[in-house]
């Protein structure tokens, strides 16, 4: 079977079997400091082109997003990205890279079948993915990864910081799934996205046999609040990371007026600690569903 391959934007790469009934977009580095994808995306990219990895049908699309961000070796040049996903920016005429940029990937997704939007972490976490709780996404998300599988995210952190690719395909309706593949310098981060790349293209028939042995437990997690800061001088009280568990009255947080004690046990996610904005997300709580 013949695919034919060609770049039509810069950094993005077309694998299409001309036999297309709908399309994946994988979307890589649209934060420049995680650099799980180099190893993820090079390797898929290179298994493609050798025949080692036989696309069936379908169009595969990887995307490389913030291009500007590693010419200046920053996370961004000045926006997150992963926030410009709402009319605000899309409907502006900003000449400011990131802005333009959105307005770009938005189109994409557009077209986008199923988006796979491929992350890592830089604290100490172990690998989740966010799927939401609509049509078939959490079996999907079950079938291809085995990990933390976290659920509404659009939900909860709608009208705060949910402007990224996942919820602006989620309110177009589409399939979509983010990875976050670890800590970047650990080096099974690249190892769990490529495992999950491969699952997601199996899944969806795009290749046939590919056998990955994954051991790990599955574990759903539901997420329920979102804490947000008005001050700006707070400090945990002692270090918090990724999906620790906190105990009912333990105090977390603290500043000049407020001091957070957990009313209940729950699961801490994403605790904010460099880029601390008023208004902005200090942390998440999650709790674990019974699957
Ligand atoms: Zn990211």
């Amino acid at each position: 079977m013949k695919y034919i391959k060609y770049k039509n934007y810069s950094n993005t790469y077309v694998f299409d079997t001309k036999k297309k009934w709908k399309t994946i977009w994988i979307f890589w580095w649209i934060h420049w400091n995680e650099i799980a994808w180099v190893n993820i995306i090079k390797k898929l990219i290179k298994k493609i082109e050798s025949w080692k990895l036989k696309l069936l049908s379908w169009k595969l699309i990887l995307v490389l997003c913030n291009e500007w961000a590693i010419l200046v070796w920053q996370r961004e040049i000045k926006y997150n990205l992963n926030r410009l996903f709402k009319e605000k920016y899309l409907n502006n005429d900003s000449k400011e890279y990131e802005i333009k940029r959105v307005k770009k990937l938005s189109e994409i997704i557009k077209e986008v079948d199923i988006l796979f939007d491929i992350h890592s972490v830089s604290s100490k976490s172990v690998p989740f993915m966010f799927a939401e709780n609509v049509w078939n996404e959490i079996k999907i998300a079950s079938n291809i990864y085995n990990w933390k599988i976290v659920i509404w995210w659009g939900k909860i952190a709608w009208d705060i910081i949910s402007w990224d690719t996942d919820s602006y395909a989620h309110n177009l309706w589409k399939t979509a799934f983010t990875i976050e593949c670890w800590n970047h310098n650990y080096s099974k981060a690249s190892e769990v996205g490529f495992n999950s790349s491969i699952n997601l293209l199996k899944e969806f028939w795009l290749i046939k046999k590919w056998n990955i042995k994954n051991k790990n437990k599955l574990e759903l997690i539901e997420m329920y609040k979102i804490k947000t800061t008005k001050t700006w001088n707070f400090k945990f009280v002692k270090w918090i990371y990724n999906f620790k568990e906190i105990k009912t009255w333990e105090l977390i947080w603290y500043s000049s007026k407020e001091k957070l004690y957990a009313k209940e046990d729950f699961i801490i996610l994403l605790p904010n600690y460099w880029k601390l904005k008023k208004w902005l997300e200090i942390f998440y709580f999650w709790r674990k569903l019974k699957i």
